[in-house]
């Protein structure tokens, strides 16, 4: 036991949207709030980034088919992320409802993600913009450490580990993503721009788009996005 409160539940709205997707650009701390929704909801954090890297460490088919275009800061083929999450998300934690970060990355896989939901007579998907100014994202990128044992992430200029390197909650060495390099930040982020922005667009369309200030501290990002999901 560590501690931590138990999860409240996914959030009452939770019976029609089935699909939180955190969207924003790399480096915007989505798998830091997806983290803390997960804890506090109760509901699954999907991370196809998380995913791809591991199967990458593992050196599986999928890992091997994946890590050129990812170190190369590319996105990988729809076909792939798409069908990771359709596998994932028909295992039973999901049966309440799931956050996404880091999916859909493009307006075919949130096309992709609406058909998925409506073919399982699931909910809908609602998506939350986390808003960050350009100019701090390469800073958050290229500082980026994590667990590789429980997933917290650090930043060493922002808000760094309390002994250099090492994890506050267990000790392990901290790592660095190997696409945070200054070249493979670079395509990531204009093709945040090109590709992903217009799923940004495509959710305010749908009238399925709430946006929060990234620019904050980690904890007031955390309470705005709680007070978005309380209010839907
Ligand atoms: P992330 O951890 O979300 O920053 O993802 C790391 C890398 O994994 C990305 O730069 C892409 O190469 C790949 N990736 C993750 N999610 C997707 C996705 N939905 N579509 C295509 N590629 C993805």
């Amino acid at each position: 036991m560590d501690g931590a409160p138990l999860p409240e539940g996914p959030p009452r709205a939770f019976a029609r949207v089935h699909a939180l997707v955190l969207l924003g650009p790399p480096g915007a701390g989505k798998g830091t709030q997806s983290r803390q929704i997960s804890r506090k909801f109760g509901i699954p954090e999907i991370s196809t980034g998380v995913i791809l890297r591991q199967a990458v460490r593992e050196k599986s088919p999928l890992g091997l088919r994946a890590q050129v275009v990812m170190d190369a800061g590319h996105l990988v083929p729809d076909e792939l992320v798409c069908s990771i999450v359709e596998d994932r998300i028909s295992k039973p934690d999901c049966d309440r409802g799931f956050i996404l970060d880091g999916f859909p990355r493009n307006t075919a896989q949130a096309r992709f993600l609406d058909a998925l939901l409506r073919r399982r007579k699931l909910g809908s998907a609602l998506a939350v913009s986390v808003n960050v100014a350009s100019d701090s994202l390469r800073k958050r990128l290229s500082g980026r450490q994590t667990c590789p044992q429980c997933g917290t992430i650090y930043n060493v200029y922002l808000h760094p580990s309390q002994k250099e390197g090492i994890c506050d909650r267990d000790g392990a060495a901290l790592t660095q993503r190997r696409d945070d390099s200054e070249e493979s930040i670079r395509s990531r982020l204009s093709e945040f721009e090109s590709l992903t922005r217009p799923v940004i667009e495509y959710y305010r369309q749908a009238d399925l788009l709430r946006e929060v200030d990234g620019n904050g501290s980690p904890e007031a990002v955390t309470t705005q996005l709680f007070s978005v999901l309380k209010d839907l």
